[in-house]
Protein backbone atom coordinates (compact mmCIF):
# COMPACT_ATOMS: atom_id res chain seq x y z
CA UNK A 1 0.00 0.00 0.00
CA UNK A 2 1.52 3.45 -0.68
CA UNK A 3 2.32 6.12 1.65
CA UNK A 4 -0.44 8.01 0.81
CA UNK A 5 -3.35 5.46 1.40
CA UNK A 6 -1.69 4.43 4.37
CA UNK A 7 -2.83 7.61 5.95
CA UNK A 8 -6.13 6.77 5.86
CA UNK A 9 -6.20 3.12 5.83
CA UNK A 10 -4.71 3.91 9.83
CA UNK A 11 -4.36 -0.26 10.59
CA UNK A 12 -1.27 -0.61 12.50
CA UNK A 13 1.75 -0.99 9.42
CA UNK A 14 5.50 -2.40 10.85
CA UNK A 15 6.65 1.02 11.20
CA UNK A 16 3.91 1.74 13.42
CA UNK A 17 4.91 -1.17 15.23
CA UNK A 18 8.17 -0.25 15.45
CA UNK A 19 6.89 2.92 17.22
CA UNK A 20 4.40 1.74 19.06
CA UNK A 21 6.94 0.67 21.74
CA UNK A 22 7.93 4.35 22.31
CA UNK A 23 5.31 5.81 21.76
CA UNK A 24 2.74 3.91 23.24
CA UNK A 25 0.80 5.35 26.81
CA UNK A 26 1.59 2.90 28.94
CA UNK A 27 -0.09 4.61 31.89
CA UNK A 28 -3.43 6.15 32.69
CA UNK A 29 -1.69 9.26 33.37
CA UNK A 30 0.52 9.34 30.11
CA UNK A 31 -3.03 8.48 28.14
CA UNK A 32 -4.53 11.51 26.50
CA UNK A 33 -8.63 11.91 26.39
CA UNK A 34 -11.41 9.96 26.49
CA UNK A 35 -12.18 11.15 29.81
CA UNK A 36 -15.63 9.30 30.17
CA UNK A 37 -14.02 5.85 29.69
CA UNK A 38 -10.51 6.13 31.85
CA UNK A 39 -12.82 7.41 34.80
CA UNK A 40 -14.73 4.67 34.10
CA UNK A 41 -12.44 2.47 33.95
CA UNK A 42 -10.15 3.68 37.15
CA UNK A 43 -13.34 2.92 38.90
CA UNK A 44 -13.67 -0.79 37.59
CA UNK A 45 -10.10 -0.82 38.30
CA UNK A 46 -9.48 0.38 41.88
CA UNK A 47 -12.72 -2.20 42.61
CA UNK A 48 -11.43 -5.35 41.12
CA UNK A 49 -7.87 -4.28 43.33
CA UNK A 50 -9.71 -4.24 46.19
CA UNK A 51 -11.77 -7.66 45.98
CA UNK A 52 -8.28 -8.98 45.10
CA UNK A 53 -10.13 -10.43 42.05
CA UNK A 54 -9.58 -9.69 38.05
CA UNK A 55 -11.60 -7.38 36.58
CA UNK A 56 -14.92 -8.34 34.14
CA UNK A 57 -14.55 -8.91 30.66
CA UNK A 58 -14.61 -5.71 28.84
CA UNK A 59 -14.92 -4.38 25.11
CA UNK A 60 -13.51 -1.69 23.48
CA UNK A 61 -15.08 -0.84 20.15
CA UNK A 62 -14.21 2.55 17.71
CA UNK A 63 -12.25 3.39 14.43
CA UNK A 64 -8.75 1.83 14.39
CA UNK A 65 -6.31 3.69 16.00
CA UNK A 66 -8.03 5.47 18.62
CA UNK A 67 -6.16 3.42 21.65
CA UNK A 68 -8.39 0.21 22.19
CA UNK A 69 -4.88 -1.58 22.39
CA UNK A 70 -2.97 0.89 24.61
CA UNK A 71 -5.89 0.88 26.88
CA UNK A 72 -5.11 -2.92 27.27
CA UNK A 73 -2.01 -2.46 28.26
CA UNK A 74 -2.73 0.12 30.55
CA UNK A 75 -5.24 -2.32 32.11
CA UNK A 76 -2.67 -4.73 32.41
CA UNK A 77 -0.08 -2.25 34.12
CA UNK A 78 -2.36 -1.42 36.52
CA UNK A 79 -3.19 -4.53 37.70
CA UNK A 80 0.17 -5.78 37.33
CA UNK A 81 -1.28 -8.32 35.41
CA UNK A 82 0.42 -10.29 32.41
CA UNK A 83 -1.05 -9.39 28.49
CA UNK A 84 -1.36 -11.78 25.87
CA UNK A 85 -2.21 -9.94 22.81
CA UNK A 86 -3.70 -11.55 19.83
CA UNK A 87 -6.81 -11.23 16.78
CA UNK A 88 -9.86 -12.33 15.57
CA UNK A 89 -8.33 -13.33 12.38
CA UNK A 90 -4.93 -15.00 13.91
CA UNK A 91 -7.00 -17.73 15.42
CA UNK A 92 -7.46 -19.87 12.79
CA UNK A 93 -9.04 -23.33 14.68
CA UNK A 94 -10.57 -23.57 18.24
CA UNK A 95 -7.12 -25.81 18.96
CA UNK A 96 -5.43 -22.54 18.48
CA UNK A 97 -8.14 -20.70 21.45
CA UNK A 98 -7.81 -23.48 23.72
CA UNK A 99 -3.72 -23.76 23.90
CA UNK A 100 -3.85 -19.72 24.49
CA UNK A 101 -6.44 -20.59 27.14
CA UNK A 102 -4.93 -22.95 28.91
CA UNK A 103 -1.59 -21.11 28.93
CA UNK A 104 -3.31 -18.09 30.98
CA UNK A 105 -2.40 -17.77 34.53
CA UNK A 106 -4.87 -16.52 37.38
CA UNK A 107 -5.46 -13.15 36.62
CA UNK A 108 -3.74 -13.22 33.76
CA UNK A 109 -5.28 -10.45 30.45
CA UNK A 110 -5.92 -12.24 27.30
CA UNK A 111 -6.54 -9.33 24.37
CA UNK A 112 -8.32 -10.17 21.46
CA UNK A 113 -8.19 -7.49 18.72
CA UNK A 114 -10.71 -7.47 15.95
CA UNK A 115 -12.68 -9.92 17.78
CA UNK A 116 -15.72 -9.74 15.06
CA UNK A 117 -13.57 -11.55 12.94
CA UNK A 118 -13.20 -14.65 15.31
CA UNK A 119 -15.00 -17.46 13.24
CA UNK A 120 -18.13 -18.64 14.83
CA UNK A 121 -16.41 -22.08 15.50
CA UNK A 122 -13.72 -21.05 17.43
CA UNK A 123 -16.02 -18.10 19.21
CA UNK A 124 -18.65 -21.09 20.59
CA UNK A 125 -15.29 -22.15 22.73
CA UNK A 126 -14.74 -18.67 24.05
CA UNK A 127 -18.63 -18.82 25.88
CA UNK A 128 -17.86 -20.94 28.03
CA UNK A 129 -14.19 -19.97 28.49
CA UNK A 130 -15.79 -16.23 29.88
CA UNK A 131 -18.57 -17.51 31.72
CA UNK A 132 -17.00 -20.34 34.05
CA UNK A 133 -13.48 -20.71 33.18
CA UNK A 134 -14.15 -24.22 31.78
CA UNK A 135 -14.02 -25.75 28.10
CA UNK A 136 -15.59 -28.96 27.01
CA UNK A 137 -13.50 -30.05 23.50
CA UNK A 138 -15.33 -32.89 21.99
CA UNK A 139 -12.52 -35.33 19.96
CA UNK A 140 -13.55 -38.18 17.68
CA UNK A 141 -17.14 -38.59 16.44
CA UNK A 142 -19.78 -41.01 16.37
CA UNK A 143 -19.47 -43.47 18.69
CA UNK A 144 -15.62 -42.40 19.30
CA UNK A 145 -16.75 -39.14 20.35
CA UNK A 146 -15.30 -38.10 24.21
CA UNK A 147 -15.49 -34.73 25.97
CA UNK A 148 -12.67 -33.52 27.32
CA UNK A 149 -12.87 -30.62 29.97
CA UNK A 150 -10.41 -28.01 30.89
CA UNK A 151 -10.73 -25.97 33.76
CA UNK A 152 -8.94 -22.35 33.35
CA UNK A 153 -7.27 -19.77 35.64
CA UNK A 154 -9.49 -16.70 36.45
CA UNK A 155 -8.94 -14.69 33.67
CA UNK A 156 -9.95 -11.26 31.80
CA UNK A 157 -10.42 -10.97 28.38
CA UNK A 158 -10.60 -7.66 26.68
CA UNK A 159 -12.25 -7.87 22.95
CA UNK A 160 -12.09 -4.93 20.88
CA UNK A 161 -13.32 -3.65 17.44
CA UNK A 162 -14.26 -1.78 15.29
CA UNK A 163 -18.03 -1.93 15.55
CA UNK A 164 -20.19 -3.54 18.71
CA UNK A 165 -22.67 -4.11 16.20
CA UNK A 166 -20.52 -6.67 14.27
CA UNK A 167 -20.41 -8.98 17.56
CA UNK A 168 -22.80 -11.59 17.56
CA UNK A 169 -25.16 -11.43 20.55
CA UNK A 170 -24.09 -14.36 22.70
CA UNK A 171 -20.76 -12.73 22.44
CA UNK A 172 -22.07 -9.12 23.32
CA UNK A 173 -23.62 -10.34 26.45
CA UNK A 174 -20.60 -12.03 27.97
CA UNK A 175 -19.02 -8.48 28.44
CA UNK A 176 -19.65 -7.20 31.59
CA UNK A 177 -17.88 -3.57 30.65
CA UNK A 178 -18.22 -1.96 27.01
CA UNK A 179 -16.30 1.37 26.30
CA UNK A 180 -16.77 2.82 23.14
CA UNK A 181 -13.92 5.25 22.20
CA UNK A 182 -14.45 8.00 20.49
CA UNK A 183 -12.50 10.43 17.75
CA UNK A 184 -10.35 12.97 19.84
CA UNK A 185 -10.68 16.80 19.92
CA UNK A 186 -8.17 18.39 18.06
CA UNK A 187 -6.52 20.38 21.87
CA UNK A 188 -6.35 16.59 23.02
CA UNK A 189 -4.13 15.70 19.39
CA UNK A 190 -1.71 18.68 19.75
CA UNK A 191 -0.85 17.05 23.59
CA UNK A 192 -0.65 13.74 21.87
CA UNK A 193 1.75 15.50 19.10
CA UNK A 194 4.00 17.74 21.42
CA UNK A 195 4.57 14.50 23.72
CA UNK A 196 5.44 12.00 20.95
CA UNK A 197 7.83 14.99 19.47
CA UNK A 198 9.18 15.22 22.60
CA UNK A 199 10.27 11.37 22.90
CA UNK A 200 11.10 11.72 19.24
CA UNK A 201 13.36 14.50 19.83
CA UNK A 202 12.20 16.48 17.47
CA UNK A 203 11.92 20.46 17.37
CA UNK A 204 8.02 21.40 17.28
CA UNK A 205 6.23 24.84 18.12
CA UNK A 206 2.37 24.68 19.36
CA UNK A 207 1.33 25.78 16.32
CA UNK A 208 2.77 23.37 14.04
CA UNK A 209 1.20 20.50 16.50
CA UNK A 210 -1.95 22.26 16.24
CA UNK A 211 -1.73 21.83 12.45
CA UNK A 212 -1.05 18.44 12.66
CA UNK A 213 -3.71 17.34 15.07
CA UNK A 214 -6.35 19.23 12.59
CA UNK A 215 -5.27 17.28 9.56
CA UNK A 216 -5.28 14.06 11.81
CA UNK A 217 -8.61 12.51 11.78
CA UNK A 218 -9.26 12.89 14.82
CA UNK A 219 -6.74 9.87 15.38
CA UNK A 220 -3.58 9.83 17.71
CA UNK A 221 -2.02 6.79 15.29
CA UNK A 222 -2.26 8.82 12.21
CA UNK A 223 -1.21 12.14 14.46
CA UNK A 224 1.48 10.40 15.64
CA UNK A 225 2.45 9.08 11.51
CA UNK A 226 2.14 12.39 10.01
CA UNK A 227 4.14 13.78 12.76
CA UNK A 228 6.94 11.13 12.13
CA UNK A 229 6.57 12.11 8.07
CA UNK A 230 6.99 15.77 8.91
CA UNK A 231 9.95 15.21 11.07
CA UNK A 232 11.42 13.33 7.64
CA UNK A 233 10.77 16.38 5.89
CA UNK A 234 11.92 18.88 8.12
CA UNK A 235 15.13 16.47 8.16
CA UNK A 236 16.10 17.30 4.42
CA UNK A 237 14.02 20.53 3.86
CA UNK A 238 14.03 22.87 6.68
CA UNK A 239 16.68 24.54 8.12
CA UNK A 240 18.05 23.52 11.70
CA UNK A 241 15.61 20.66 10.74
CA UNK A 242 13.12 22.38 13.31
CA UNK A 243 9.56 22.12 12.19
CA UNK A 244 7.60 25.16 11.54
CA UNK A 245 3.65 25.89 10.24
CA UNK A 246 5.51 26.20 6.93
CA UNK A 247 7.02 23.33 6.92
CA UNK A 248 3.58 21.14 8.09
CA UNK A 249 1.97 22.74 5.37
CA UNK A 250 4.56 21.98 2.60
CA UNK A 251 4.71 17.97 3.93
CA UNK A 252 0.83 17.84 3.88
CA UNK A 253 1.11 18.56 0.69
CA UNK A 254 3.26 16.48 -0.64
CA UNK A 255 0.95 13.54 1.00
CA UNK A 256 -1.87 15.89 -0.48
CA UNK A 257 -3.91 15.86 2.61
CA UNK A 258 -6.24 18.10 2.76
CA UNK A 259 -6.76 21.57 5.31
CA UNK A 260 -9.99 19.19 6.60
CA UNK A 261 -7.61 16.12 7.02
CA UNK A 262 -9.16 14.16 3.89
CA UNK A 263 -6.70 12.45 1.30
CA UNK A 264 -7.40 11.51 -1.83
CA UNK A 265 -9.06 8.21 -1.05
CA UNK A 266 -11.94 10.99 1.00
CA UNK A 267 -12.35 13.26 -2.10
CA UNK A 268 -12.51 10.43 -4.46
CA UNK A 269 -15.16 8.93 -2.16
CA UNK A 270 -17.14 12.70 -2.18
CA UNK A 271 -16.61 13.28 -5.74
CA UNK A 272 -17.98 9.98 -6.98
CA UNK A 273 -21.56 10.36 -4.73
CA UNK A 274 -21.19 14.16 -6.04
CA UNK A 275 -20.86 13.65 -9.69
CA UNK A 276 -22.25 9.96 -10.28
CA UNK A 277 -25.22 10.08 -7.43
CA UNK A 278 -26.22 13.44 -8.01
CA UNK A 279 -24.98 14.24 -3.97
CA UNK A 280 -26.85 10.71 -3.21
CA UNK A 281 -28.47 8.83 -1.63
CA UNK A 282 -26.30 6.34 -3.02
CA UNK A 283 -26.35 2.65 -0.72
CA UNK A 284 -23.30 1.86 0.69
CA UNK A 285 -22.64 -1.62 -1.61
CA UNK A 286 -23.06 0.38 -4.56
CA UNK A 287 -20.71 2.96 -3.58
CA UNK A 288 -17.99 0.27 -2.59
CA UNK A 289 -18.43 -1.10 -6.29
CA UNK A 290 -18.14 2.07 -7.72
CA UNK A 291 -14.85 2.87 -6.24
CA UNK A 292 -13.55 -0.74 -6.15
CA UNK A 293 -13.53 -0.62 -1.86
CA UNK A 294 -14.68 -3.25 0.32
CA UNK A 295 -17.74 -2.08 1.86
CA UNK A 296 -15.82 -2.91 5.47
CA UNK A 297 -13.39 -0.27 4.08
CA UNK A 298 -15.81 2.21 3.61
CA UNK A 299 -17.95 1.38 6.69
CA UNK A 300 -14.67 0.84 9.43
CA UNK A 301 -12.01 3.38 8.12
CA UNK A 302 -13.09 6.00 5.63
CA UNK A 303 -16.86 6.98 6.59
CA UNK A 304 -17.02 7.56 10.32
CA UNK A 305 -14.21 10.75 10.17
CA UNK A 306 -16.72 12.24 7.21
CA UNK A 307 -19.78 11.68 9.13
CA UNK A 308 -18.28 13.17 12.53
CA UNK A 309 -17.32 16.40 10.87
CA UNK A 310 -20.62 16.82 8.81
CA UNK A 311 -18.97 15.53 5.09
CA UNK A 312 -21.34 12.55 4.68
CA UNK A 313 -25.12 11.54 6.41
CA UNK A 314 -25.96 8.45 6.75
CA UNK A 315 -30.10 8.11 5.75
CA UNK A 316 -32.13 5.07 5.42
CA UNK A 317 -32.21 5.07 1.43
CA UNK A 318 -27.99 5.37 1.34
CA UNK A 319 -24.97 7.72 1.96
CA UNK A 320 -25.72 11.45 0.95
CA UNK A 321 -23.65 14.56 0.75
CA UNK A 322 -24.12 17.78 2.72
CA UNK A 323 -23.66 21.64 1.83
CA UNK A 324 -20.49 21.19 3.87
CA UNK A 325 -18.66 18.87 1.60
CA UNK A 326 -20.22 19.95 -1.44
CA UNK A 327 -18.38 23.46 -0.76
CA UNK A 328 -15.23 21.38 -0.30
CA UNK A 329 -16.04 19.53 -3.47
CA UNK A 330 -16.50 22.85 -5.35
CA UNK A 331 -12.98 23.85 -4.28
CA UNK A 332 -13.75 26.45 -2.14
CA UNK A 333 -11.19 25.25 0.51
CA UNK A 334 -8.56 23.15 -1.70
CA UNK A 335 -9.24 23.50 -5.17
CA UNK A 336 -6.14 21.94 -5.89
CA UNK A 337 -6.34 18.78 -4.19
CA UNK A 338 -9.77 17.99 -6.59
CA UNK A 339 -8.66 18.29 -10.21
CA UNK A 340 -6.76 14.85 -9.98
P1 LIG B 1 -6.28 0.80 18.35
O1 LIG B 1 -5.95 -0.42 19.15
O2 LIG B 1 -7.58 1.43 18.75
O3 LIG B 1 -6.19 0.60 16.86
P2 LIG B 1 -3.80 1.83 19.48
O4 LIG B 1 -4.00 1.65 20.94
O5 LIG B 1 -2.91 0.85 18.78
O6 LIG B 1 -5.20 1.93 18.71
O7 LIG B 1 -3.26 3.33 19.28
C1 LIG B 1 -2.49 3.71 18.16
C2 LIG B 1 -1.34 4.60 18.61
O8 LIG B 1 -1.88 5.87 18.94
C3 LIG B 1 -0.62 4.12 19.87
O9 LIG B 1 0.57 3.43 19.54
C4 LIG B 1 -0.30 5.38 20.62
O10 LIG B 1 0.99 5.84 20.24
C5 LIG B 1 -1.31 6.38 20.14
N1 LIG B 1 -2.41 6.64 21.08
C6 LIG B 1 -3.67 6.10 21.03
N2 LIG B 1 -4.45 6.60 22.00
C7 LIG B 1 -3.68 7.48 22.69
C8 LIG B 1 -3.94 8.35 23.81
N3 LIG B 1 -5.15 8.43 24.36
N4 LIG B 1 -2.94 9.11 24.29
C9 LIG B 1 -1.71 9.06 23.70
N5 LIG B 1 -1.42 8.28 22.62
C10 LIG B 1 -2.38 7.50 22.12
Amino acid sequence: MDEKRKIVFNQETEEDQVYSLSLRPSSVAEFVGQKDVVANLLVSLKAAKQRKEPIEHMLFSGPPGLGKTSLANIVAHEMEARLTITSGPAIDRAGDLIGILTNLEAGDILFIDEIHRLSKAVEEFLYPAMESFKIDFTVDKGPYARTINFNLKPFTLIGATTRSGLLSSPLRDRFGIFYHLEFYAAEELSEIVMRSAKKLNVDIDPASAAEISRRARGTPRIANRLLRRVRDYAQVKAPNRAVTKTVVDEAMQTLRIDPSGLDDIDRKLLKAIYENYNGGPVGVETLAATLNEEVDTLVDVIEPYLLKIGFLKRTPRGRELTDLSVRHIRGVSSPDLFQK
